[in-house]
């Protein structure tokens, strides 16, 4: 049997060079060879996050979640005002790490399926002081996209610091850390920068820096604090082995092969990839006449999909998908987990990609008694992916 394409909003099919790399037989994490290949994913870390040389990188080994810990283990301290844009799931989970480590959390909430905008980020940002904004690039719950150019841009002018959690956007997503002014970009190894699960990635500010060196209070997080940190990630960057706890060294190795992949591709063409990609599944998802959670294309994402099953359609369609060749995932967000499922499609997804998941949906509906013309969804998803 061929396998399934997993097309899960993370993990993802990652290439095959880096599944290599992951392979190798472990060195020392103080091996030269494995300091230099540190050092280079740590310099192209701020090359695919386009932010600035005074910017400082992190791979630290765990998961997204972690990377969102530190952020805030770092840059809140008790009685902050933190603003979290809430868009879903992973927003509530932010305001959840913001109230552990003492912020007084105001949430800017929209409905499943919407986007706040930056006008309504400013009008809160006025209102009170706040230390702090966090925004969810791509909330995987709901597939929506937030305008993060927009928000950074309210809260610089409301002198305000700017978490964007960027777990399923960054090197998918337009995103330009240095120009937008976000001060602290966060994403995880396994969504679209391409490597297995269990590297926190994070790319600091200078002014984010100045912030945490500025705290009354010692960080609440002894693994995730900065301080033992920062002094290792300048260690490797400047081609010398240092030690606080061991780092991931086969995931590292991928991650500098994945960086690799991407930056030889450009980050320019890996943006219009993902949008060209996006645009052609849902083409081909209106087509089969889904309808999807994002109540406007304008804020859809375009790392993931989500589509809302048809009149008698529930998640048991899933299996008939993955026979169908490829793994898709059911509902996140709790107030319409049953009622919608998606696609994931980031990192080194191509064309036939694509139309391999619209043809598994489609081959999915029909199985469970949804009458689909066949090819109607191929030939929406196709009309997109050859148009110049
Ligand atoms: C996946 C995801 C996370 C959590 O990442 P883990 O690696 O599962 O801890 C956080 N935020 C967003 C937006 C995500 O998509």
């Amino acid at each position: 049997m061929i396998r399934p394409r997993l097309m899960i909003p993370g993990p993802i099919e990652f290439t095959d060079e880096v599944m290599a790399a992951m392979g190798q037989p472990t060195k020392s994490h103080v091996d030269p060879d494995f300091v230099a290949v540190f050092g280079q994913a740590l310099r192209d870390l701020r090359k695919v996050f386009l932010a600035g040389d005074d910017y400082q990188p992190f791979i630290l080994a765990g998961s997204g979640t972690l990377a969102m810990d530190s952020a805030i283990a770092n840059l809140v301290e008790e009685g902050d005002g933190v603003l979290v844009v809430d868009t879903g799931y992973f927003s509530e989970r932010m305001a959840d790490i913001c109230r552990r480590y003492g912020g007084r959390v105001d949430l800017l909430s929209a409905a499943p399926g919407d986007t706040i905008t930056p006008e309504q980020v400013a009008e809160r940002l006025n209102s009170r002081n706040y230390e702090l904004v966090t925004v969810t690039h791509v909330d995987t719950s709901t597939g929506v996209l937030v305008d993060v150019e927009g928000v950074a841009k309210v809260a610089k002018e409301a002198g305000t610091l700017v978490v964007v959690d960027g777990v399923c956007a960054t090197a998918g997503e337009e995103m330009r850390q240095a120009e937008w002014g976000v001060d602290v970009y966060l994403t995880a190894s396994q969504k679209a920068i391409g490597t297995p699960p269990g590297l926190a990635l994070l790319v600091v500010s200078p002014e984010a820096l100045a912030k945490w060196r500025g705290r009354r209070t010692a960080v609440g997080s002894y693994y995730g604090d900065w301080g033992p940190w920062l002094p290792i990630m300048e260690a490797y960057e400047g081609l010398r082995a240092a030690y606080f706890a061991t780092p991931a060294v086969n995931l590292v190795e991928a991650l500098a092969v994945s960086l690799k992949q991407i930056l030889d591709e450009g980050m320019e063409q890996v943006f219009a990839r993902h949008r060209r990609i996006s645009d052609a599944v849902k083409a081909g998802i209106s087509a089969l006449g889904l309808e999807q959670v994002p109540t406007d294309m304008r804020h859809a994402a375009h790392t993931l999909t989500c589509p809302r099953y048809p009149p008698g359609v529930d998640a048991s369609f899933l299996k008939e998908v993955r026979k169908a060749g490829a793994i898709l995932a059911g509902g996140l967000h709790p107030k319409i987990k049953t009622e919608y499922f998606r696609i994931g499609h980031m990192g080194a997804v191509n064309a036939n990609d694509a139309l391999a998941a619209v043809a598994a949906v489609e081959a999915g509906l029909r199985a469970v008694g949804y009458a689909v013309e066949p090819g109607v969804g191929l030939a929406a998803a196709q009309a997109v992916l050859t148009a110049a």
